[in-house]
């Protein structure tokens, strides 16, 4: 049997093969094991060059100082240590959020709010995307953080980060931003972006699971209160012996996705073309969210009149997501589908598409002539129906 073909990169992407190579050379007794924070022997020197040259790698993809990188267990850990970490700091602030976020960003400024915090739900445009006006209006003296997504992970869309961060800096305004669908996927520059805070993750970008990092700004300095403590690792933001196997992977998939990102951005962008070309003979298939200001990885698409339900089970062949994969399990409708306007009966029409490294134009095309085939069907069928 063939395996259905993988359309689902923004839940996930496979490691890259030359990084998975690479990782087993950091596990065994006639590999790098040591513990990094060792000093008294070569085990413990070689791994904590490992970690060092990874830290680096990272670093280079945003463009900023190594010592500007902490790590983490993955983009989710990053985003409670940056905001729980500010917060820390200052009594029961007011914080600004949007309704859209990723959960790892939802579910600790919900949390925040029940310990007595202040925060505001900014709600997105139609087209997915939170303007420079709205975060301004929401801020007040009170305001300490703002928590802001680069790329959302259901839509694709894009907001204005360097444009808002400006805003937030000149307003002395602390702001995080959750980049773990921008790195790798778009050209992401803390040195034209005025950001304090990134949350970055490794197996979005073709490195494993379980690992990630927080870009954390020493100039101007950012405050970052310990979440975990312990040995004081990561100059005492987060303690924890560092996995260099898992370090070493996001490193080296760090520096690929760098030198192959315009090679990567318009294949990505010619298949998505020719994606939504063969699907325009169908009329009632339209894209959720903005058209222009996205990534071309990830298409939601709605197809007017088909359970979403219906229509995953007639594509058995492909492998792709109804809302995000953390809400895929339950019929509620996805809550950012839901933010951007949609009814109920709208989201639960749509399905989401994520390309990626190791998507090839057959696949393209074979996922076209899918969906065109089960949607034709499953409208005929409704049409014979009523
Ligand atoms: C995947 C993802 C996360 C969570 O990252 P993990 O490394 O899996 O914890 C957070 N935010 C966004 C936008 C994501 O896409």
């Amino acid at each position: 049997m063939t395996k259905p073909v993988y359309m689902d990169y923004a839940a996930t992407a496979p490691v890259d093969p030359v990084v998975a190579k690479e990782m087993m050379n950091y596990l065994t007794m006639d590999g790098v094991f040591g513990n990094p924070a060792s000093r008294s022997h070569g085990y413990g020197w070689q791994a904590e060059a490992a970690v060092e040259k990874a830290r680096r790698q990272v670093a280079n993809l945003i463009h900023c100082d190594p010592r500007e990188v902490v790590w983490t267990s993955g983009a989710t850990e990053s985003d409670n240590l940056a905001i729980k970490g500010v917060v820390a700091n200052f009594d029961r602030p007011h914080i600004v959020t949007s309704s859209i976020e990723h959960k790892a960003v939802l579910d600790t400024c919900l949390w925040l709010e029940s310990q007595g915090c202040t925060v505001t739900w900014l709600q997105p445009q139609s087209d997915g995307v939170i303007t420079v006006e709205q975060v301004s209006n929401a801020v007040t003296d009170e305001t300490v953080l703002v928590s802001l997504m680069m790329v959302n992970n259901e839509l694709g869309t894009i907001n204005n980060i360097a444009e808002i961060g400006a805003m937030l800096r000149s307003r002395g305004v602390l702001f995080h931003v959750d980049a773990a669908q921008a790195a790798g996927k778009m050209l992401v520059d803390v040195t034209s972006m005025p950001v304090d805070l990134l949350s970055l993750s490794g197996h979005k970008v073709y490195g494993p699971k379980g690992v990630g990092a927080l870009y954390v700004r020493r100039d101007p300095r950012v405050r970052v209160s310990a979440q975990i403590h312990g040995g004081g690792h990561e100059r005492g933001m987060r303690s924890g012996t560092l996995p260099t196997h898992q370090l070493v992977g996001m490193g080296l998939a760090f520096e690929i996705a760098g030198n192959c990102l315009d090679e990567e951005l318009r294949r990505l962008e010619s298949f998505r073309a020719h994606f939504l070309e063969a699907l325009s003979v169908l009329p009632g298939i339209s894209l959720n969210g903005s058209s222009e200001q996205r990534v071309p990885s990830i298409m939601n698409l709605r197809f007017d009149g088909v359970e979403a339900e219906s229509l995953m089970l007639g594509l058995r062949d492909l492998a792709v997501s109804s809302g995000s994969a953390c809400t895929s399990a339950t019929l509620a409708p996805s809550y950012v589908l839901k933010g951007i306007g949609l009814s109920d009966t709208q989201a639960h029409q749509s399905i989401r598409f994520s390309l990626g490294r190791f998507s090839t134009a057959d696949d393209v095309e074979f996922a076209a002539r899918q969906v065109l085939e089960v949607v034709r069907r499953l409208r005929s069928v409704r049409q014979t129906a009523s």
